[in-house]
């Protein structure tokens, strides 16, 4: 039995926890600069090729019970909302992928996951690691406790510091735009009835997406933009488009703006005893709903490999990055292409795309359907049962 200890308790770290433990043939330590659980009430899809991975952990009822589950995706134009796509996510996806597409504030994710853990995994809050020895499998806390494991799989997110402190190769690029969350406690306040479903507005140089969080109301929303300097400065900068989008940003209780970052994929995620996880090892633009999936993808592949190389977690390690490089390495590259193509200012790009969503949508649903399959068909549990 391996010593496996997991930094760092997002949806990533987490899920990993849990899905080592389940196999009971590890010992699993998980670390959490804050509170294992707790997370940002921010807005989370959880398409398909991610619910599945919860389906084969036993924790679907549960899910189930407090998850919105998405019947739609519509693509409109920002300035006059009009309709350009619609993506059947309801009964049709359920059927054709055999997992629901649902979703939830990520701090509900996160407390759902912390509390199906046992006492076999142990649990070490308000221990920040600022350092990790891959030789040797060391990690040192902010709170000068340290702990020695066989592996360490790190899951600290998109802005890891351990992978800087460890030298990986990748850097962000500013991409001079500024990513806004936010959500409203009831769509009932707003001045018209919001689309139902996942909506994306498209814009030059600007996006806007908004999703019911729970069947009472709640919606979530991202907005990215140039950068503004207040909640009314931020409704301005979408005040020529449809006036749902300000009136929803207007409406918000709490926003939170980060600026939008662009990573090249790595070629390694792991050195020694060390393995990246999550966001720390591909952290995504966010225009696609695959940031957490792929986090949960890899929690599936690295606890079924440690399963079936025990007792030997660096082979289990490699393996799993050789599985899921290539995948991820093309998530990165479709998101950058999608942050292109939903925000170009280019007027004859923007024909192109529009006519090519609103034929595809109309007239060959099952085509528009079918170029998603790579995402949510994506059948992690079953090919690594
Ligand atoms: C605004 C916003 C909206 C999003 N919306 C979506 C969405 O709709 N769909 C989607 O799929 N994804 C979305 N994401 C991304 C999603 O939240 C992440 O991809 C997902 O949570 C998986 O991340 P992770 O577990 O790898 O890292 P994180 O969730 O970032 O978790 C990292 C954890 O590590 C802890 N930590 C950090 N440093 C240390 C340290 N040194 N020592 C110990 N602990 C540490 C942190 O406190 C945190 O708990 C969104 C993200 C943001 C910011």
């Amino acid at each position: 039995m391996a010593s496996i200890g997991i930094v760092g308790a997002g949806i990533g770290g987490l899920t990993t926890a849990l899905a080592i433990a389940r196999t009971h043939c590890h010992e699993v330590t998980l670390y959490e600069s804050t509170q294992v659980g707790a997370a940002v009430p921010a807005p989370l899809h959880l398409p398909p090729n991610a619910t599945r991975v919860f389906k084969a952990l036993g924790l679907e009822p549960q899910l189930l019970a407090c998850a919105h589950h998405a019947q739609r995706q519509q693509v409109r134009t920002g300035k006059q909302g009009f309709q350009l796509a619609e993506l059947p996510l309801g009964e049709l996806a359920l059927a054709r992928y055999n997992a629901p597409y649902l979703s939830m504030p990520q701090d509900r994710l996160t407390q759902l996951l912390a509390s199906a853990l046992t006492s076999s995994t142990a649990q070490h809050n308000n221990h920040h690691c600022t350092d990790v020895n891959p030789e040797q499998g060391k990690v040192h806390f902010r709170n000068g406790q340290q702990a020695q494991h066989d592996l360490v799989v790190i899951a600290d997110g998109a802005n890891s510091e351990l992978r800087q402190q460890l030298g990986f190769e990748t850097q962000a690029t500013s991409t001079s735009q500024q990513l806004t969350m936010g959500a409203i406690g009831n769509q009932a306040d707003l001045p018209q009835k919001l689309p139902s479903g996942l909506n994306q507005w498209l814009g030059p140089n600007r996006w806007f997406t908004h999703w019911p969080l729970d069947e009472q109301g709640a919606v979530g929303f991202i907005a990215v933009s140039e950068p503004s300097t207040s909640q009314t400065h931020l409704a301005e900068l979408f005040g020529r488009w449809h006036p749902l989008v300000a009136a929803v940003i207007e409406q918000a209780s709490q926003l939170d703006s980060t600026p939008v970052q662009s990573w090249q994929p790595m070629s390694t995620w792991q050195q020694g005893k060390v393995i990246l996880l999550g966001d720390a090892a591909h952290p995504l633009l966010p225009f696609t709903d695959q940031s957490a999936a792929l986090a949960i993808e890899d929690a599936w592949v690295l606890s079924r490999m440690l399963e079936q190389q025990e007792p030997k977690p660096l082979e289990a390690a490699s393996e799993y990055q050789r599985f899921r490089l290539r995948r991820c390495e093309r998530m990165q590259h479709f998101a950058q292409a999608q942050s292109i193509n939903l925000q170009t200012p280019d007027q004859q790009a923007i024909w192109k795309r529009n006519i090519k969503l609103s034929l595809g949508s109309r007239f060959l649903p099952e085509w528009a359907l079918a170029k998603f399959d790579w995402l949510y068909g994506y059948d992690c549990v079953r090919g690594f049962h």
